[in-house]
Parts: structure tokens; sequence; C-alpha cells
């Protein structure tokens, strides 16, 4: 007899296990395959000193608030313990590390390959993040440049750009952040698309979800501005620091690469040791390519609901998926919508 499950989550970070979380109370036949051998999602990814924007009561999952800290703004290492202390607190069945390669339907059922076996499920959940493959703008002559070039995904400290020159593209909180890091032990160059948005001091994240919730809720027209996005910087503690340094001068693109720097738009050369890419990430959805779903490399939702295939959702992917669905706080609205809308599917 073949085992099928009523869902198979791929994805086992905050959305993943936010969407196991409420698919317990429905009492449903269900599985978490992640990639990694821990828990953690990206934040396994992140700098060493990063810190959340936003205070604890807005950086809990569903059910169980985070134990308070040390500081106002958790560090990336308590919610490291957090999120594990929550997979082992709701005891999740969890599958990892094992890599999903490929969905597609045969008779009805999603089958799913792994790097180890196939699985078969009814209905499926994608909660694979949109932080984990990097995105490096291109310039010209990028090839030839002999510096060291990392994204963000990679940076962990700054020891390694002691005394260089170094240029740190992207204004939003990661670029922010690594910036106000890096500058302090080395000759910094900002570099962003357009001028950065600072949040006023006393708005931090949980600013941002109330905005999250009035869109949830609908309530738009109460929302003091929806201008404000979580692209916004918010003025964490280095943040603070840094800007009282007076570090925050950002400079629009340059214009190419040579072997051992950039040419600035005015035609002056500028020798550059290293360059930081803090330019975000492509959404992470190859895996779904067999379902014939992903149009423009997004797939048309209902909420978080695949319009083309009615049994598959998408959880934790930003706003097409969910206002402030790919934050914390913001994932587990939708999570819950979608567990509810999975059980009422069988
Ligand atoms: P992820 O954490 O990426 O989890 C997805 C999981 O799926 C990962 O374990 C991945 O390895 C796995 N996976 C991917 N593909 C496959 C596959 N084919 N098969 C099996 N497993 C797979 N949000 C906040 O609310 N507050 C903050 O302060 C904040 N700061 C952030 C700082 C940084 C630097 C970044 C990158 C994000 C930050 N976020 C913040 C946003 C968000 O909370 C994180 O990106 C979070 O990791 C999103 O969780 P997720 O579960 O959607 O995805």
């Amino acid at each position: 007899m073949m085992d099928v499950y009523d869902t198979i989550i791929i994805g086992g970070g905050q959305a993943g296990l936010s969407v196991g979380y409420f698919l317990r109370r429905h009492r449903l036949y269900y599985l978490i395959i992640d990639d990694q051998d821990r828990a953690g999602g990206a934040w396994l990814k992140t700098w060493d000193s990063l810190r959340l924007f936003s205070p604890v009561q807005y950086s809990s999952l569903s059910g169980w608030m985070m134990p308070r800290g040390a500081n106002e703004y958790p560090t990336k290492n308590e919610f490291l313990a957090y999120l594990e202390a929550y997979e082992n607190r709701y005891n999740f069945p969890i599958q990892r590390p094992e890599k999903v390669l490929r969905t597609q339907k045969e008779n009805g059922l999603f089958r799913i390959e792994t790097n180890k076996q196939t699985y078969y499920s009814k209905t499926l959940v994608s909660a694979t993040g949109s932080a984990q493959h990097p995105f490096i703008p291109e310039y010209p002559n990028q090839a030839s440049f002999e510096g060291k070039a990392i994204h963000s995904i990679a940076y962990r400290t700054p020891d390694a750009f002691a005394g260089q020159n170094v240029l740190i593209v992207g204004g939003g909180n990661s670029g922010a952040q690594i910036l106000a890091e890096v500058s302090q032990i080395a000759h910094t160059k900002w570099v962003t698309l357009s001028e950065p948005i600072f949040l006023p001091e006393e708005v931090d994240g949980r600013y941002l979800f109330h905005e999250a919730t009035n869109k949830y809720l609908g309530k738009e027209a109460h929302a003091k501005t929806n201008k404000v996005s979580l692209q916004n910087i918010v003025v964490v503690e280095s943040v603070k620091a840094a800007r009282d340094r007076n570090v925050y001068h950002s400079n629009r693109p340059f214009h190419s690469f040579y072997e051992s720097g950039v040419n600035w738009p005015n035609g002056e050369q500028e020798e550059v040791d290293a360059i930081i890419w803090c330019t975000g990430f492509k959404s992470n959805l190859q895996h779904l390519t067999g379902l014939d779903v992903i149009e423009n490399k997004r797939i048309r939702t209902n909420h978080t609901r695949s319009i083309k295939e009615p049994h598959l959702w998408l959880v934790g992917y930003g706003n097409w998926t969910g206002f402030a669905s790919a934050t914390i706080y913001g994932v587990g609205k939708t999570a819950r919508r979608t567990a509810a809308e999975i059980a009422r599917s069988l």
C-alpha cells in the first residue's frame, strides 16, 4: 500500500513550522521536509551580529511567545534557539536534512522526489523562503574584477575586511546593518539605487506589523500610511550608532568594473578591495517547475492558494502570499488560513 500524506510542507523554516502548528489542530497526516540539518531556515545563513528588527512580542511564532532575552531586539542566536525550541515543543514530523528536487502530479496526487526518496501527498505546501537564492545585479566587466565579492548570505563578521576599501551595495536592513559594522574597521562606500529610507527611531518592526495587521484585516483606511515598506531601514542600536558616526552617505550605482575597482558615471576610477552585495534574494521555486504553475517567476495565488493548481499553497514569500508574510510576525495569519483551507479541501 502506498503511503499517501494529507499534505507535505516543503521547507522547515518559520513559515513551514507555522503551517505545521495550525495543521496539528486539524489532525491531518502531514510531513515537513527541510534540507538543513537543523532548525533555523535562512537564519542559519545570516551574519553573527544580526539583530531582529522587532522586539520579542513581534518576533514570535503562533502559539508560543519567544522568551525575553537580555536585549529588546533579539540576536540571531536567540532567535535560532527559539526556532529549535519551537520545533521541539510541538514535536513536528520533520524529515531533515532532505532536499526536494522535483514535484509533479501523478494520478491526482503530488509526487515529491527528494535526494533520498519519493513521497506522495494529496495536497502540497511550498514554504522554501525568499532568502536562499542571492540576487546579485550585473555590471559591465564584472568578471574582470579581481577583488573579493560576496553576497550578504555569506557575510558573518567584518574581520576579513579590516583596513580595506569596501563597497556595500544595497539600501535595505542588511546593507545598513552590515555597513554599520564594516565601517568601523574599513574604508566603506555605500551604493544604493535610490536614497535609503530610515524609519523614525521610535518606529521599529512592530509598526510595520501593525500595518500588516491593518492590511490583513482590510483596515487600510485606518492605517497611518501604507507607504511604509519592510524595505525601510529599522534604526536598531548598531544602525543608530553608525548614523551618529555619520556613516550613511549613499551613492548612486557605479557604471562598471575594472580589474581593481569600479568606474563611476563621472568617469572617475576608484580602487576597491572588496564588495558586499546586500541586494536581496530571488524566490526559491525551482522545485515546483514540474507543476507548470510558475509564470514570470511568480505563482498566481488567491491569498496563499495557487489559482492554477488549487491543491498547492505558497507560504512565506512576501506580499504576493500575504502582506508581511515573509516576516516572523506576519507569517502566522497566512499559515492559519492555509491550514484551514487544506483541511476543507480534503
Ligand atoms: P526560510 O527561513 O528561508 O526557510 C525555508 C527553509 O526551506 C530553509 O530551511 C531552506 O533551506 C528550506 N528549503 C528551501 N528549498 C528547499 C527544498 N527544495 N527542499 C527542502 N528544503 C528546502 N523577519 C522579521 O520578522 N524580523 C527580522 O528582524 C528579520 N530580519 C531578517 C534579516 C535577514 C538578513 C533576512 C535574510 C531576513 C530577515 N527577516 C526578518 C525575514 C524573514 O523572517 C526570514 O527571511 C525568514 O527566514 C523567512 O522564513 P521562511 O520560513 O519563509 O523561509
